[in-house]
Parts: structure tokens; sequence; C-alpha cells
């Protein structure tokens, strides 16, 4: 059984995710338990990535990356991710928020900051959560105040990927108190041994444990003020954009669990017998992978029909919002339906399906939870 079958994906993307199945077989099959029980970052497998040319992949060559499609980076998470979520997140993440900087920063910008995350030389994020808010993108407290020739920011993020190991991040800060709750906010490429710049692990997550987050606290953090990235007061323009294509990306996350889950189920229920048959005999788990898969193939064809829209420069807002929802939400049904299906063995720690389980319920919330999907897709109708 192939899940993650070829032939919904552009043709042109086809060899990298044969790349990419490679590469998890090899590096991240055989660590996922042990990285999953230690929490320990897979520093190891990102180089081994780097080296391969598998993370930070969509930069332009112009700036020293590939200049991978949509399609090629999708190909690969669904990729990544089935093989396991936590260590997929850390692999994505090497690059998170970097497409804002190529589509809105200075020639100098993208030298200093957005060429050395393409060569592999260091390690980038982005910050617009906050201990406080988090799905109200235009309610982020954190401020950034003009002092002189800098920029001087105050308050805290939370959640950030790479937030502690990362060189540089992207951070949201609110710039103007004017009224227009979408016009207040900027972004700022800020480098985390800048002074006033502290991060420090939030508490061990239940799923994506391979995967790391930080709470930054920014205490009078300064910056040059040639670090502003894009217009001032653009900052909630330039996020909602990215997460129009970053959500197809997370779809990709939740394709990927899903493929996982019901590969577990599968393999579990034809291998267990009780009542002197297989499990599988029975039609109620006959039906229960019935739905599995049919939700599968709906989401992953909705997420490549997105992709191909983004691809194709139409305005793709909703489409990215209900690739998400549906991918994301197939992920967890598809959870919950395979746990189920492995009776008592589910709840064991060592079982793939109980890290899918756990994994399953991040992507529903990232890049904002289903709840503000379905505002989006209605606003966007
Ligand atoms: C593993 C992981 C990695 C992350 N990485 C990053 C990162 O790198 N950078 C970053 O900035 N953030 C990151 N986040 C944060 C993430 O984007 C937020 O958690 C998310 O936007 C939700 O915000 P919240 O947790 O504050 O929940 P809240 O917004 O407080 O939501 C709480 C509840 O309110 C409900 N709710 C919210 N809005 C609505 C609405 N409009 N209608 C109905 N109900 C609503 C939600 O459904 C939810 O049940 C990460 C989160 C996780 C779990």
């Amino acid at each position: 059984m192939e899940l993650l079958e070829e032939s919904v994906v552009p043709e042109a993307a086809r060899p990298v995710k044969r790349q990419a199945r490679e590469f998890a077989d090899e590096h991240i099959v055989p660590a996922r338990a042990e990285r999953f029980q230690s929490g320990e970052y897979p520093t190891s497998i990102v180089e081994a990535a780097r080296e391969e040319g598998l993370v930070a992949m969509e930069i332009g060559e112009e700036h020293g990356g590939q200049g991978r499609s949509l399609s090629e980076v999708v190909a690969v998470i669904e990729e990544f991710f089935r093989a396991d979520a936590g260590i997929g997140l850390a692999l994505v993440g090497q690059s998170f928020g970097t497409n804002i900087l190529e589509a809105f920063g200075t020639e100098a910008q993208k030298r200093g900051y957005l060429r050395p995350v393409a060569e592999g030389e260091v390690t980038t994020g982005m910050a617009i959560s906050e201990p406080d808010t988090g799905s109200d993108l235009a309610g982020m407290e954190t401020a950034a105040t003009k002092e002189g020739d800098e920029w001087v920011l105050d308050g805290e993020k939370y959640w950030i990927g790479n937030g502690v190991s990362a060189d540089w991040i992207t951070v949201y800060a609110k710039t103007d108190e004017s009224g227009d709750r979408h016009g207040n906010y900027s972004l700022f490429l800020v480098p985390t041994d800048a002074p006033g710049y502290e991060a420090e692990y939030i508490p061990e997550k239940m799923g994506m444990r391979a995967s790391e987050q930080a709470h930054i606290t920014f205490d009078g953090c300064r910056i040059p003020e040639e670090n502003l990235l894009g217009p001032r007061g653009d900052g909630f323009r330039m996020v909602a954009e990215f997460f129009n294509h970053g959500r197809a990306r997370v779809a990709g996350h939740g394709i990927g669990l899903a493929a996982a889950a019901i590969e577990e189920a599968w393999a579990f229920v034809h291998d267990r017998k009780e009542f002197g048959k297989e499990v599988s005999e029975f039609q109620s788990v006959q039906h229960d992978l019935a739905e599995m898969r049919t939700e599968f193939e709906s989401a992953r064809s909705l997420l490549w029909r997105t992709v191909e829209r983004i691809e194709s420069g139409e305005d793709a807002r909703k489409w990215g919002s209900m690739a998400k929802l549906k991918a994301t939400e197939t992920a967890t049904e598809c959870a919950e339906t395979g746990i189920g299906l492995h009776g008592g063995r589910g709840i064991l720690d060592d079982q793939r399906i109980s890290r899918v389980y756990r994994d399953a319920r991040m992507p529903v919330i990232y890049e904002g939870v289903s709840a503000v999907q379905r505002d989006l897709i209605y606003r966007n109708f």
C-alpha cells in the first residue's frame, strides 16, 4: 500500500519526493522513536538534510538556494511528516518565514540574512504568537519603538520554533497605535545575540517532541533601523500573505501524519487475531479503514488542487485554509480511529500510532486553529 503515491504530484516534483523518501527511510525512521522519547533536537538529521539539499529548499538560486517550487516543497513535507512529524517540523523549521524576507527584503538584508540560511550556515525562525494572544494577529502586544537610528523591542513571544538556537528570527511587533488594527504592525530581522533578547525552551510537549519551541523575552532589545523588513505598518499584510502559502505546507504536515496513521492501523488489524479471526475481517473495522482512506484521499486531492492554484498565481486564500483545515483534521480523525483499532496496544509509548496520535494535535493549531480557518474560508467565500 503506497498512500503517498505520485500520480497527484506534478512530474517535476517527483524526483525530490523520491529523494525525500530515501532520506526519511535512512535517517528519520531509525531515529524517530528515540527522539520522541528523549525530546532531543535532531541536530545530526538536520545536518544530513542540509548536505542533501533537503532544507531551506525554496530560497531562490540568486540567493544561494535551490529555488524549489511549492509542489516540490510540499512533496518533501508529506514524506518527512509520514516518517516522523517531530523531526519533520525541525527540518521544515530551518527556513520558516524566509519567504517574507525574500519577497520584501532589501538586497542588503537578503545578502546578510537570507543567503546564510540558504547555504546552511545559520538557522532562523518566525516569532508572531505571544503568551496572551495567538489567533488574533492584530492583537499582539510586543512593541517596537524608534529611538534615533535604532528600533527598541519590548514584549514576549511564545511557541517560537528555533527561538533558542536560531541565529536570527523575523519578529512581528506593534509600531503604531493608529486605531487601524491591521496597519499597526511591522516585521523586524532580529539577531538572537542582540542585547535584550532572551529565550528559553517551553515546557516539554505531548507530541512533536523532537522539535524545539521557545518563550522569548524582549527587554529593551535594540536592533539597527535597517532591520525593519518591508514597509512600516505592512506587517499584518505581509504575514497574512505568507500564511496563504504556508497553510498549503501545513496541509502537507497533516497528510503525512494521516498516511502514517492509516499505515499503522492497516498493519495492526491484519496481524491481530480476536474471536478466532483476523481483526481486519470484522466489517466495522473494514468500514473504519474505508472511511480513513476516503477522508485521506479527499484531503490530499484538495491539497494538490490548492498547490496548483497557488502556483498558477490565483488568489488562493480560501484554498490554503480549506486544505489546511481538511488535512489537519483528517490527520486527527485518522489518528483517533487508528489508535482505537490498536486496542490497548495503542496507548503504549513505543507504538508509532501513539506518537502519531499525539503529534496530530499540533498542526490543527499552528498557523491558525481550525476555527480561524473556517472564519477565513467564509470571509473569502
Ligand atoms: C508545535 C507548535 C509550534 C508553533 N510554532 C510557532 C512559531 O514558530 N511561531 C509562532 O509565532 N507561533 C507558533 N506556534 C503558535 C501557534 O501559531 C498558536 O498556538 C496558534 O495560533 C493558536 O494560538 P493560541 O495557542 O494562543 O490559542 P488561542 O488563540 O488562545 O485559542 C484558544 C482557543 O480559542 C479558540 N479560538 C481562537 N480564535 C477563535 C475564533 N476566531 N473563533 C472561534 N474560536 C476561536 C481556539 O479554537 C482555541 O480553542 C506554534 C504552536 C505549536 C503548538
